[in-house]
């Protein structure tokens, strides 16, 4: 089975609660001295079994291969790709049957990161996972003031459209912004705004 580590908590001496992403479900499994293991890190994609004993309720993660990506080592990549998978494990809360949507967006979007600048391929992912939950707005009315937007806009969390005065933050493109919202397009975004939608992806997604 493939899955992505979307969170690692440490437990009693070296062993880990591991939480895996797969295609179809969310799974919590225990590593024994896991910490020894350089394979287990946030982010990274494996190739793994899980065995099921009866006196535990946790499977153990079991015969771990990691599955690297071409851009493993470019620094920069790698730390944006793990600080938007680690905000997984609270969209994800309390739950564990998924759609196989998300998995299939991280590993197209570990494809576009190969040629694409990271924080703009995972702000185009992100606005997929809106539509995809129905969150997506494309009502141009302020989500503070409840009047419409005729110009200056702007996006707070998930990517919400308001008056930029009202929620004191970046006026964006008007034009750029509706080509965000309907056509799930960042290509007229220039890299200071999308700087500015990563740091409002960081908030949750
Ligand atoms: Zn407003």
């Amino acid at each position: 089975m493939q899955g992505y580590i979307i969170d690692i908590k440490a437990v009693r001496d070296d062993d880990l609660i591991v939480l895996i992403l797969t295609e179809d479900y969310i799974h919590t499994t225990y590593r024994f001295y896991g910490a020894r293991h350089s394979i287990i890190n946030i982010g990274y994609k494996i190739d793994f079994e899980l065995e099921y004993n009866t006196k535990t309720s946790i499977p153990r993660l079991k015969d771990v291969i990691h599955l690297g990506f071409q851009w493993i080592f470019n620094n920069e990549k790698l730390y944006s790709w793990q600080r938007f998978i680690k905000l997984f494990h609270f969209h994800f809360k309390d739950i564990d049957k998924i759609d196989s949507f998300y998995f299939n967006a991280l590993d197209d979007l570990t494809h576009k990161m190969i040629k694409q600048n990271s924080k703009r391929a995972i702000c185009t992912t992100y606005i997929n996972f809106l539509a995809f939950e129905g969150r997506l707005h494309t009502q141009y009315n302020c989500f503070l003031c409840d009047k419409d937007i005729i110009k200056d806009i702007s996006l707070v969390r998930s990517f919400m459209p308001v008056h930029s005065f009202c929620a004191y933050s970046k006026t964006l493109n008007f034009t750029h912004t509706k080509e965000l919202l309907e056509e799930k397009s960042l290509i007229n975004f220039e890299d200071d705004d999308i700087n500015y939608l990563w740091d409002i992806l960081l908030q949750g997604l």
